[in-house]
């Protein structure tokens, strides 16, 4: 389930631990912390740094 909005998500069977994956209602980016048992992570936003 999506952490934010506990949506279904599916998850790919050839999904890696520490793969981004988005959730399909929501959009958040999701990390894959742990795939057995399945453990699911806000992503960081990561925003381009383009300095100054
Ligand atoms: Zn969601």
């Amino acid at each position: 389930m999506c952490p934010e909005c506990d949506a279904e998500l599916n998850i790919p069977a050839d999904a890696m631990e520490n793969e981004i994956i988005a959730c399909p209602d929501c959009g958040a980016e999701l990390e894959i912390i742990s795939l057995n048992p399945l453990q699911l992570e806000l992503a960081p936003e990561v925003e381009e740094d383009w300095g100054e």
